[in-house]
């Protein structure tokens, strides 16, 4: 057997042991269902000249689109068809090392074995590009199906812009200091498709978590424990909105007086 390309790199080992930590976190609280959700972590500066110069293991593939800002990026890929479950244990197993080539419409995958990225690459690289092309420090998409949250996406009202975000901001503290932006909004499209992404790009310049109506969310993060952490504080919420509900009662939720308080308090954006 070949050597993994993460033995002697403790920097892009703690990178790939992030996704495996979040994939297993994504299972456990049941968000990823079979073959459900998608991690794609831009590894660009953590690789040597050594990853460089390594061969493409499988032939070389179409992205479906020109990204003129990934050229000879790499990124760490879950792998199409995989499970969350799996990629939490055996991660270079369950995805893969892709470098994006000059022409920036191609990649090849260079580590450790190939398996090939995620059905919705396009979309996730696409974000990449826009993010790399910003110059944010943003390096990890995900996508995922948290259950509060898609069921909360079934409610027309809640899809009119910031409803929810100022819902789940008022329902505990933290959840606006920790997702300072709040949770955009893009009405049901087909999964994979191109309005999709562009749905989602559009949405990405204002928020860092986006619900995809009827489906799940798409998050950024400077790193992928980043992008879950806010999905996390976002779905802790509509959690504590159902429980008040269940108990048969319209939480009162913080004040707007409250709510301006923690904004000057913890200096939040919004
Ligand atoms: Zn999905």
């Amino acid at each position: 057997m070949t050597k993994s390309i993460l033995e002697g790199r403790p920097v892009l080992k703690k990178e790939v042991d992030k996704v495996a930590e979040v994939a297993g976190y994504l299972w456990q609280n049941g968000w990823a269902e079979r073959n459900g959700g998608n991690i794609t972590v831009n590894i660009t500066d953590l690789v040597d000249d050594e990853i460089r110069k390594l061969p493409a293991i499988d032939e070389v593939k179409a992205i479906g689109e020109t990204l003129p800002y990934l050229k000879g990026c790499y990124f760490f890929c879950k792998g199409t068809g995989k499970r969350m479950r799996d990629l939490a244990r055996y991660p270079m197993e369950n995805g893969s090392v892709i470098r994006i080539l000059d022409d920036c419409a191609h990649y090849e995958i260079i580590a450790d074995h190939p398996v090939l990225p995620t059905s919705e690459l396009p979309s996730h690289l696409a974000v990449h590009n826009r993010l790399v092309e910003e110059g944010s420090g943003y390096k990890a998409t995900m996508h995922t199906h948290p259950i509060e949250l898609v069921a909360m996406s079934h409610h027309r009202p809640f899809l009119k812009k910031d409803v929810l975000t100022h819902l789940l901001w008022s329902m505990i503290p933290e959840t606006k200091a920790f997702c300072p932006l709040g949770l955009g909004v893009v009405p049901y499209q087909l999964p994979g498709s191109v309005q999709l992404a562009q749905d989602t790009l559009k949405e990405l310049e204002d928020y860092d978590v986006v619900l995809w109506e009827k489906h799940g969310v798409f998050a950024k993060g400077v790193d992928v424990l980043d992008a879950f952490d806010q999905v996390d504080v976002l779905s802790k919420s509509a959690k504590i909105y159902l429980d008040s509900k269940s108990m048969g009662f319209e939480p009162e939720g913080m004040s707007d007086h409250q709510m301006k308080e923690m904004s000057k308090a913890f200096h939040l954006p919004k």
